[in-house]
């Protein structure tokens, strides 16, 4: 499927190091910040002061701060808001969302059911009264019993009013993180003094259909000419630019699909490229999900050799301090900026997709996680991937990412004087810890550029939770410096040395993927984004696709029956091998058989069947690449479904394996006749006839 071209290899052998293995990982990294004990305590010093000027220059709190002081995400309430915004955005029309508001709310039921999950809807709708200002402070009862405190709200201002609420709260959080609505509102308010320098970013990612995708592209080729038009004299850096989701280019932005990302999604990307070229202003693919890194690198790669892109030096991509890879990511940026005579805009971020790389590595059963598990880490893996940056300053132009004060006054005492780089902020935060620092730079500022999301509400969901996610976790530096209880001792402290002193390195309270089940192994998932895992993967499943398959009864009778060709049903000249269909005289071998074989395997007990169980799902893994080609030709699945088939199938046999022995070590009560005592036994039912579903022949079986 790939050439295997220097390009190809240059980005895809870095998954090699994917799954890296983090205690060695950040070890390194601590040793490479480029910052001795002596230079750390001057960042320590920077930090506190950034924060003390900070904190006194504060003006009122913003609705933000006070939502997060309020609620964060620790909470119900918190959390709530997420839900919200979760249900209410994703729900296509406004008459829909109406009837998914009343229907929660109005039904009653649940204000008995503090806890339940229908609770997000009341408790969120509570904020949504509070931040329109209908309700100023949250009235402790509504906190104690929001199900009481729902009924009483609900019976006195009707349903309307609360569902206007709650979409009124949401606009307002919106308007907290998004510039304008169309690129010349954004630009309008630049001017006005929102920031001078800006990457204005179209909202809308994950492009779900062909027709979204076209939309967003022209939505970007819109920006890019607006930002051109009122571009200035001053160099590239020093001017405004644009940032691009990929994900919102293709709805099959995906690793796995590289040659129709190439062929589709790749020629949209050229054209913005060319027209941000024309007006020789910045260009930035944000970074995403950790599986779009190799791709995204590699679209990079192609732009970086487009002809017609020749001598622009507004290429630029965004890079996460939390991925193992990062650091190898920009030497090898270097490197291609060195072959390219090119210098890169690189923005340097910790990365936006925490929870998620989290919980998709978990779910998807792989070896380990792409992303670090304690926040110290990343801190100290965005020092020392700074340091790479700002050591090749002919062919990287740094732009460093953050709200944090120690990782500003780091990047500060790194560059020293002299070395041109950026700052850059979110819309919306960071306002105060800037503003403490352009105080302390005096005239010599460091640019700070605005990060400005321009668009409406409805593409505002996935930009709007990362937001909220980031400001609401306790670990966040937003989130504690709005935290009066702690100092700026205490915000400013170093990361290497917290690093150092823990133990073990990898947080202990994430659980690697295959231990996130409790007494079973998850099973073992293949990581079909990592083209080395992938390519190899191919090449065996294409040898197999030769080999016959006989299918044929386990009891055979003296005579055998007919033998029938199996094909492929995409294609029924494609013969994958032979079935024998049973008899009927094999049939009833067979019913008599397991009438023999059933006391023997009542008396095996639970333990024994358990292992029988696991020995199966053993077996099933052992012969993964087998079962996948069966899957994918006798079952026409796609490689990803016969991936989760086989996966289903394995954590089935687990899953009852763990059944099995806790069913015969604490006997399960059931209900009974009055005063009779009652037990579920596990003992053999009679002889069953199962017809398995075509659609999951392995797993269901
Ligand atoms: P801090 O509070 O110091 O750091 C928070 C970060 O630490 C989290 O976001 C996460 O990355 C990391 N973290 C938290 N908990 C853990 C843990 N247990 N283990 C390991 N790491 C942890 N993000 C993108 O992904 N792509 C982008 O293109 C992008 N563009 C951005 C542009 C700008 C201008 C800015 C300011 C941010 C951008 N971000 C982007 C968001 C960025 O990645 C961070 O999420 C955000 O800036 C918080 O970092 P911080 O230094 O301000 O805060």
């Amino acid at each position: 499927m790939n050439v295997q071209t220097r390009e190809a290899l240059r980005w895809d052998d870095l998954d090699s190091v994917k799954f890296a293995d983090e205690s060695a990982a950040v070890k390194r990294l601590a040793d490479e910040t480029g910052l001795d004990a002596g230079a750390r305590k001057r960042v320590h010093d920077g930090a506190i002061e950034l924060v003390k000027t900070a904190r006194a220059t504060t003006r009122s709190r913003g609705l933000m701060d006070s939502f997060l002081q309020e609620f964060g995400l620790s909470n119900k309430e918190g959390l709530a808001l997420m839900c919200l915004a979760e249900a209410l955005l994703r729900v296509p029309d406004a008459p829909t969302a109406d009837r998914l508001i009343a229907e929660k709310i109005s039904g009653g039921a649940w204000a008995e059911h503090m806890g339940r999950s229908e609770n997000w809807l009341v408790n969120a709708s509570t904020l949504g009264l509070m931040l329109t200002g209908s309700i100023i402070d949250v009235d402790p009862d509504a906190r104690q019993n929001p199900g009481d405190y729902w009924r009483k709200m609900t019976a006195r201002l009707g349903e309307p009013v609360i569902r206007a609420a709650v979409f009124r709260a949401m606009g307002i959080m919106g308007e907290q993180f998004v510039l304008g609505r169309s690129i010349s509102e954004g630009i309008k308010r630049a001017k006005k003094g929102e920031g001078a320098l800006c990457s204005f970013d179209m909202l809308g990612e994950g492009a779900r259909t062909a027709a979204d995708a076209e939309r967003y592209h022209k939505r970007y080729l819109e920006a890019i000419d607006a930002v051109g038009k009122v571009r200035g004299d001053k160099p590239v850096e020093l001017e405004h630019g644009v940032s691009v989701k990929l994900s919102a280019l293709h709805p099959k932005y995906l690793a796995v699909k590289e040659e129709r990302v190439m062929a589709e999604l790749y020629p949209k990307l050229l054209e913005q490229a060319k027209l941000a070229k024309s007006y020789d202003i910045g260009f930035c693919l944000d970074a995403e999900e950790a599986d779009r890194l190799v791709i995204s690198l590699k679209l990079l790669e192609r732009l970086a050799r487009e002809p017609d892109l020749a001598g622009w030096q507004g290429l630029g991509l965004a890079v996460q301090a939390y991925q193992k890879r990062a650091r190898f990511v920009i030497e090898r940026l270097i490197e291609l900026g060195r072959e390219t005579e090119r210098r890169f805009l690189v923005r340097l971020v910790k990365g936006a997709y925490w929870d998620t790389e989290i919980k998709v590595s978990q779910v998807a059963g792989v070896d380990d996680f792409p992303v670090f598990t304690r926040k110290v880490s990343t801190d100290v893996s965005f020092m020392a991937c700074a340091d790479v940056l700002l050591s090749a300053p002919k062919r990287i132009y740094g732009a460093f990412a953050t709200h944090n004060a120690y990782t500003i006054a780091a990047i500060k005492q790194r560059a020293g004087a002299g070395t041109e780089f950026e700052f850059q902020r979110l819309h919306g935060m960071g306002e105060e810890l800037y503003a403490s620092l352009a105080k302390a730079e005096g005239n010599d500022k460091t640019p700070v550029r605005l990060y400005a999301p321009v668009g409406g509400h409805k593409d505002l969901l996935a930009y709007l939770v990362r937001r909220l996610l980031e400001n609401g976790a306790n670990s966040s530096f937003v989130n504690r410096m709005a935290d009066t209880s702690l100092t700026a001792e205490e915000l400013a402290a170093d990361p290497v040395a917290e690093l150092a002193a823990m133990e073990p390195k990898r947080n202990p309270a994430i659980p690697l993927p295959k231990d996130i089940f409790p007494g079973r192994v998850n099973s073992a998932g293949i990581d079909l984004a990592d083209p080395l895992v992938r390519e190899p993967l191919l090449k065996r499943l294409h040898n197999l696709r030769d080999r016959q398959w006989e299918a044929s009864p386990t009891f055979k009778a003296e005579i055998p029956g007919e033998i029938a060709p199996i094909t492929a049903p995409f294609d029924h000249g494609m013969r994958i091998g032979t079935r024998r269909d049973a008899s009927a005289e094999e049939v009833d071998m067979a019913i008599t058989r397991a009438v023999d074989i059933q006391p023997e395997w009542n008396a095996l007990g639970g333990e024994k069947r358990a292992q029988l169980l696991e020995a199966a799902a053993d077996q099933f893994e052992a012969h993964t690449d087998e079962i996948l080609s069966l899957c994918q030709l006798e079952a026409g699945k796609t490689l990803v479904d016969a991936v989760l088939e086989i996966r289903e199938a394995v954590d089935f046999l687990r899953y009852y394996a763990v059944e099995a022995r806790r069913l015969f070590t604490e006997p399960t009560p059931l209900p009974g006749p009055t005063g009779e005592q009652n037990y579920l036994k596990l003992a053999g039912r009679g002889v069953f006839a199962t017809i398995s579903p075509w659609n999951f022949p392995l797993a269901i079986f």
